[in-house]
């Protein structure tokens, strides 16, 4: 088979995940009463070639996520070079040198979760003379909670307990604006709770920074949990570009 048939089954195949992930979000909107209007849907394209993010891009798609900025940085630079317009969102653990490079492409950063982070951000986004929107990443595990009550220092998210001091340093540093908050459910509990819970944290933001009004919940094996839980932007890889090799996460 040549590659452009190959390109157009791929593009065939990925209109068609398209359209079963688009059908769930509706269905998900209907059953909690929201516009189907109310969710983003955001490609995670990590593992995937910079041809997927075309194919759905020509598709209608524009917000795009990645969770490694190794991977990212030239999937983006790519992509600009395709001529393709999209707003990127980086979803994964950031470790503060890394800033500067996630600075350059990322409109969004889903992940925001410590003050370095937040100044680092901060620092490189008036540097590049942009601004990012930022979210702060919730940690839902009340276990780890509790440990790091106890002196275990926790991993990847603010614990509810920080979240508004943490949206205070984002709202006042240049560069940035708060945007909401994100978070992936715990593993072993079912995710409509932790996702409720996440929706308090949102409240308590939103109620401080009217202008904070993203809630970034829900992959795709709970999005439409997170859905019913008032999720605003919607994460999703694998119902969308099918599955990855196993230890990627
Ligand atoms: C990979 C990833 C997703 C998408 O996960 P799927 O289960 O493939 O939809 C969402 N959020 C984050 C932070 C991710 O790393």
């Amino acid at each position: 088979m040549t590659s452009q048939a190959q390109e157009s089954q791929r593009r065939e195949q990925l209109a068609r995940q398209l359209e079963g992930v688009r059908a769930r979000i509706a269905d998900a909107c209907a059953a909690a009463g929201r516009r189907g209007d109310e969710v983003t849907l955001i490609a995670i394209t990590k593992t995937f070639p910079a041809s997927d993010v075309a194919h759905l891009a020509a598709l209608g798609l524009g917000d795009f996520g990645e969770n490694r900025d190794q991977e990212a940085a030239p999937k983006a630079a790519q992509c600009a070079a395709l001529g393709l317009s999209l707003r990127w969102h980086f979803v994964g653990q950031l470790q503060a040198n890394k800033a500067g490079s996630v600075a350059r492409y990322a409109q969004v950063v889903h992940s925001v979760d410590r003050s370095r982070l937040v100044r680092a951000l901060g620092s490189h986004a008036v540097t590049a003379g942009r601004q990012i929107t930022c979210l702060i990443q919730v940690n839902l595990d009340e276990e780890a909670a509790a440990a790091a009550a106890a002196g275990d220092s926790g991993r990847g998210g603010a614990f509810p307990a920080d979240v508004l001091a943490l949206a205070a340093e984002i709202a006042a540093q240049d560069g940035l604006a708060l945007g909401g908050v994100m978070a992936v459910a715990p593993l072993g509990e079912p995710p409509r709770p932790a996702f409720a819970r996440l929706r308090q944290v949102a409240e308590l933001v939103r109620s401080a920074y009217p202008g904070a009004t993203m809630i970034s919940a829900g992959m795709s094996g709970d999005m439409d949990d997170a859905i019913a839980e008032g999720a605003t932007h919607v994460r999703v890889g694998t119902a969308l570009l099918g599955g990855r090799p196993p230890f990627v996460r």
